[in-house]
């Protein structure tokens, strides 16, 4: 029994059969309970204690410690997240909580995102403890719950209410990181997070008279929002070059062998195929429209109207950003924020960031590690206001041919079998270097 790769396999099947559907709302998500249970189960089954931690009725995370050899020294955190968004079980090839093994892929939601680490994270403990490997310096393992609503009931909730859970960690890894990018056969980038853009969500409300929809009238609150809305979605914002992308186009560019033009890095940004989605939005803030909020009655013309504009910023552009914001939506709108969290940022260097490319390279002799910045967020956000250096490595090497980008939160969510046996040796070798 127990070698991790075939047990890894074994895990996140399991995991991918546990519906932890996060729907944003607690009376309609469901198996993060069950789901901390079973790692709770599986850590216990070879003697690491584990507690399960409730921030509501079934919204539960799971934390344990694994003793380090020296004390003296500061502890990383190793955290992935239980929940899932939704999936549409008619739009699937495979049932999107069956777990099945197809193709060299396992499928289901959750795969890339996150189960795959979770059950990767579970292989090497349980290897760990039943052959006495002890890490260099403390592990604190958190898996949590409701990552894809932002954190509040798990990783925010663990910082807020558990924070001696947290003591002593100054680093951590998680999610979307270590990913292969293949560019020629021998040669592969693996993209670590080192940086996220901030998250504003904010409400724009537009005020008017109110009035008869039959009559002339020049202050209409519809009208107003939606000539700002339709600004702000037309917007580009302009282009600002940060150390964490400037560094990943540098790669980029000479692993490509194209020349980058540094007032114009779209163009090399193109030729990543697949990811370019991902990339691209992290050369600038970003304003999204995505509600619309006015009226009730065909013939009234209403006081007020609203629209929701899903916003994205740069590290250290958040204020500006507003500045930005405000000259192009005009004077007039009043602008609410409904959720706000900083971008992060960090370098790419040090001893954990060696530890990472020395663990990838003696795995995939073709690998080379690249800083990237996340366009969206993660756990991260909640982790980094304890002061810890976040990064995103959850190790995975993928076939040239997947496009993998595509598969967060998409239909037909799966992770290849051979690249979930990579990363349990990647993450081996890295957590025992830490
Ligand atoms: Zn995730």
């Amino acid at each position: 029994m127990g070698d991790p790769g075939d047990e890894v396999v074994d895990i996140c099947r399991d995991l991918l059969r546990i519906d932890t559907t996060n729907t944003g709302d607690n009376a309609t998500s469901a198996g993060e309970r069950a789901a901390a249970e079973y790692v709770a189960g599986k850590l216990g089954e070879v003697g690491i204690a584990a507690e399960i931690y409730e921030s509501a009725p079934g919204r539960a995370s799971v934390v344990a410690r694994l003793e380090g050899t020296d004390p003296s020294r500061d502890a990383l955190l190793v955290h992935g997240h239980l929940d899932v968004v939704p999936a549409q079980a008619d739009e699937w090839t495979a049932h999107p909580f069956g777990g099945e093994l197809r193709d060299g892929f396992l499928w289901g939601r959750g795969a890339i995102d996150m189960k795959d680490f979770d059950a990767m994270v579970l292989a090497v403990a349980r290897d760990w403890a039943r052959t006495g490997v002890r890490p260099p310096r403390d592990i604190v393992l958190a898996f949590t719950a409701d990552e894809e609503a932002g954190g509040g009931y798990g990783a925010h909730f663990l910082v807020d209410k558990h924070r001696d859970l947290l003591d002593g960690c100054t680093e951590a890894v998680g999610e979307v990181g270590g990913f292969s990018y293949t560019v020629t056969e021998d040669l592969r980038l693996y993209l670590v997070e080192t940086a996220e853009k901030g998250i504003n969500w904010l409400r724009l409300h537009a005020r008017g008279r109110p009035g008869h929809g039959s009559m002339v009238h020049d202050d209409n609150a519809v009208t107003a929002v939606a000539e700002a809305v339709a600004r702000v979605g037309r917007h580009r914002f302009p282009m600002v070059m940060t150390p964490t992308v400037r560094a990943f186009l540098e790669h980029l560019s000479d692993a490509l062998g194209v020349d980058l033009d540094p007032d114009d890095p779209e163009i090399a940004i193109a030729k990543l195929g697949p990811i370019a989605n991902l990339i691209g939005a992290t050369l600038r803030n970003t304003a999204n429209p995505t509600r619309l909020e006015a009226g009730y009655k065909d013939n009234v013309i209403p006081s007020r109207a609203s629209a929701t504009i899903d916003c994205r910023t740069l590290p250290g552009q958040a204020e500006l950003f507003l500045e930005q914001l405000r000259e192009v939506i005009g004077p007039d709108l009043e602008i609410e924020h409904v959720q706000r969290q900083p971008a992060l940022e960090t370098t790419f260097d040090g001893a954990l960031v060696d530890a990472m490319a020395a663990a990838l390279r003696a795995e995939d002799p073709g690998a080379r590690p690249v800083p990237y910045m996340l366009s969206g967020g993660t756990d991260a956000k909640a982790f980094q206001r304890l002061g810890i250096r976040c990064f995103g490595f959850a190790p995975l090497r993928l076939p040239p041919d997947l496009n993998f980008s595509a598969l967060f939160h998409g239909i037909d969510e799966r992770v290849p079998v051979e690249g979930l046996q990579f990363g349990v040796r990647v993450l081996d070798r890295f957590l025992r270097t830490s």
